[in-house]
């Protein structure tokens, strides 16, 4: 199978280039020709088989010109129950009649970054031997908390790799920005932004489209890659839980073979929520994809309106994973509901750097209400289904995962709809422990409290493990605690790839 891009028709490369370079050189996402199918006797296959087989049987679709051995390799090497602290990978919660929470967050780091960024490195390292390229690749990352983390950890003293993470100053928790300035390996290195999210995604992708700079660094033997979900290597292992999860239901008889199920998703960048859609387009048997969004909720009005606009107020959440207001992956979504119109497309995002705002036709709103359907949540509403939902279920939700459950029961008392909804949990409710007690307890309860006695108080009061990679943070040491503007991220890469 052969990746094109969004921008342009004319681009056709194999899996390894498109995972290798991460974006299209003209500013393009790579996305694959065609959407390979799975059968419901395929699922009902699928449901007798590990983790590490379903994601086999998914990958193998798309990554054709990795051989059975490559591909092999790469996922052993990344789902293991050292990693993930279960055998699962990725185990389904039932939670009530119609919710089942697909838990993501097992893995390293605690959100579900974990998921793709665990393989990533090895499919990425994989993809440039089989191009027979010498060459370092410079992983640069623009996060807004988890996926810098997820990164550092996936890419850490990997040979023929460095990586470089920006976040945010003012958009990531304190356990994030410690997990990130504590990261070890000799590979990498840390800086924070002054700015929000977008600001340093656009930076890095102001480095990415500067063709002189390429060439400089060529001229060293480096190149620039991204493990932000622009890249498709980050796409296609997000893909495997859904149909894992589909599996999981099957095989513990909560639905037989065929039968429909919804999908909710907390979503920030569309990464998520696109391979969800992938899953439904290559045979999963899913009736609504949910689109939860927090009060940055460009996705919903882009939803019900057709009209994608950026120009409004920037909020910082509680759920600051979700606070973006360029949802790159969307890029894709229209692509493919456009019936592959690059030049569409490319006019769309043109429209979007000029003026912050494009409208989609008639034709492409219709597709893509006929599949996803968009709601949010705001802070409060978001405390209050933290609250409830432990009371009811007796059950502790990060604050993106309950942005989703608060948007799922919106849905549900909207549309009556009570088709049988896997929810995605893309954090430990430990990683975002402040906002989690505060809506449990009131603010009152924890104001004294730091990061480390709030790990503690969250497992006690709750009968729940801290998971050892948060335990731990406390004892190490803080290695990085650059700050710089968005103007001069440029140098901050060039100084560290001196050394
Ligand atoms: C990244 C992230 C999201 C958003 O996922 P997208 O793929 O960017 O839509 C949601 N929740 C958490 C905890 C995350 O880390």
């Amino acid at each position: 199978m052969n990746f094109k891009s969004t921008r342009d028709n004319s681009i056709s490369v194999k899996s390894a280039e498109a995972i290798a370079k991460g974006l299209s050189p003209e500013g393009g996402l790579f996305i694959p020709e065609s959407i390979p199918a799975v059968s419901l006797n395929n699922i009902k296959y699928m449901a007798d088989m590990t983790y590490t087989q379903r994601a086999n049987e998914i990958l193998g679709r798309f990554l054709t010109d990795f051989t059975e051995e490559e591909l092999q390799k790469c996922i052993s090497a990344a789902y293991t129950k050292e990693k993930f602290e279960t055998n699962n990978i990725a185990p389904v919660y039932k939670m009530n009649d119609s919710q089942y929470i697909l838990e993501l967050w097992h893995g390293p780091t605690c959100a579900f970054k974990d998921m793709a960024l665990q393989i990533l490195p090895h499919l990425l390292t994989t993809s440039v031997k089989k191009l027979g390229i010498d060459r370092e690749t410079v992983i640069l990352v623009a996060t807004s908390g988890d996926t810098g983390k997820a990164a550092l950890e996936g890419f850490k003293d990997v040979p023929g790799t460095k990586i470089i993470v920006f976040y945010p100053d003012e958009g990531v928790s304190q356990i994030q920005r410690l997990q990130m300035c504590t990261q070890e390996g000799k590979n990498v290195f840390v800086s924070a932004v002054n700015g929000n999210f977008d600001d340093a995604q656009n930076g890095v992708k102001v480095i990415f489209t500067d063709k002189e700079y390429e060439n400089e660094l060529l001229s060293s033997k480096k190149a620039l890659s991204s493990a932000n979900s622009i890249n498709w290597g980050r796409l296609v292992p997000q893909i495997v839980y859904y149909f894992s999860a589909y599996c999981d239901m099957v095989k513990s008889e909560e639905i037989s073979v065929g039968d429909e199920v919804n999908i909710c998703v907390p979503t920030g960048n569309f990464g998520n929520i696109l391979a969800a859609y992938y899953a439904k387009r290559m045979g999963l048997p899913v009736k609504k994809l949910i689109c939860a969004s927090n009060k940055n909720n460009v996705l919903t009005d882009f939803i019900e309106t057709g009209v994608y606009d950026r120009n409004r107020d920037f909020f910082v959440t509680t759920s600051p994973s979700m606070d973006i207001l360029i949802s790159s992956n969307l890029e894709r979504l229209l692509y493919i509901v456009s019936g592959g119109n690059a030049d569409l497309v490319n006019g769309y995002m043109t429209e979007l750097k000029e003026n912050g705002k494009y409208t989609v036709t008639d034709e492409i709103k219709k597709e893509i209400s006929d599949n996803f359907c968009g709601g949010f949540a705001d802070d409060d509403m978001c405390a209050d289904t933290i609250k409830k939902t432990y009371e009811k279920f007796g059950y502790v939700t990060d604050t993106h995962t309950a942005v989703a459950v608060a948007v799922h029961n919106a849905y549900v008392e909207k549309t009556g709809d009570r088709t049988k909804t896997i929810i995605a949990s893309t954090a430990s409710p430990f990683k975002f422990n402040g906002a989690v007690l505060s809506a449990l307890q009131g603010e009152e309860q924890i104001a004294e409290l730091d990061e480390f006695r709030l790990l503690e108080k969250l497992a006690k009061d709750y009968e729940l493990r801290v998971p050892s990679s948060l335990a731990s943070l406390e004892e190490k040491e803080v290695r990085f605690e650059v700050v710089c503007d968005k103007n001069q991220m440029k140098a901050v890469v060039n100084e560290f790839l001196k050394n």
